[in-house]
């Protein structure tokens, strides 16, 4: 059975007091979840949020790293850095990182080396642009993404993948993609999986959607089998709609 994921991408919102406020309010409502929950503060959070959440289901996660170990990379963050503050989890490859950071496939697949070999665990995002999505090259571009970051690696390596599809066109528009565009590319993703590792492999990865979900679509959302939980921006940022999309998972 793959596992069910709810996961909070707060991106650059909440200093450390907005992190302590949203952490008590998610304490409070968000109690013995029947899946994964995670949440993603900012690098200057992560500490003070993991302490808050010590003993608590909620995970704290990262929202990238650098794929070097230590070093002459100034205003970078490395995996053991990242672990030595409590996380074990990073979300690497957002769809902002790659527009304005200038990531890459290439660069991402350093990144998730760093993450394998550090045993830890990434969120990999992927997803096509509006014109992919008109032009109907959309399988193509994200079964590219996948391959030239992850296919270098291992079978076992991907116990320790999660992917979210996170259409870029859908990110904070509140446009969603329908439950329908949602379930073909999750279906085809672990398709292509399937085709490079085997169907053991494939079936055990839990792929994310990410995009404007929202308290009031995330069921439907959830429902499609091959949607195994949200990667959530905006909603994350509010206790009772984060609580209120665990809940729909
Ligand atoms: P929104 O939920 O705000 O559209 O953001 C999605 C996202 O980018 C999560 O990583």
């Amino acid at each position: 059975m793959r596992s069910k994921i709810v996961a909070g991408n707060w991106k650059m919102n909440n200093d450390l007091s907005a992190t302590e406020t949203l952490i008590t309010a998610l304490k409070e409502q968000i109690k013995d979840p029947s899946v994964e929950v995670m949440i993603a503060p900012a690098f200057t959070s992560l500490y003070s949020a993991y302490e808050a959440l010590k003993g608590n289901a909620i995970e704290v996660i990262a929202q990238n790293m650098h794929f070097a170990e230590s070093g002459a990379y100034t205003g970078e963050v490395s995996a053991s850095m990242l672990k030595s503050v409590g996380v074990k989890t990073v979300i690497l490859g957002h769809s902002e990182r790659r527009a304005y950071f200038a990531e890459t496939d290439e660069s991402l697949a350093k990144k998730v080396g760093a993450v394998l070999e550090n045993e830890m665990r990434t969120i990999f995002c992927f997803g096509e642009e509006l014109e992919d999505r008109k032009s109907g090259k959309f399988f193509d571009v994200v079964e590219s993404q996948i391959k030239n970051a992850l296919f270098g690696f291992d079978a076992e390596a991907w116990k320790s993948i999660v992917l979210a599809y996170e259409p870029v066109w859908a990110i904070g528009t509140g446009e969603t993609a329908s439950p329908e565009q949602a379930q073909e590319v999750h279906a085809f993703v672990r398709k292509v999986i399937a085709d490079k590792y085997g169907d053991a492999v494939a079936q055990e990865v839990s792929i994310l959607y990410g995009g404007s979900v929202k308290p009031g679509n995330a069921e439907e959302i959830f429902s499609k089998e091959d949607v195994d939980g949200g990667l959530i921006g905006g909603a994350a940022l509010k206790a009772e709609d984060f609580k209120a999309i665990v809940d729909a998972l």
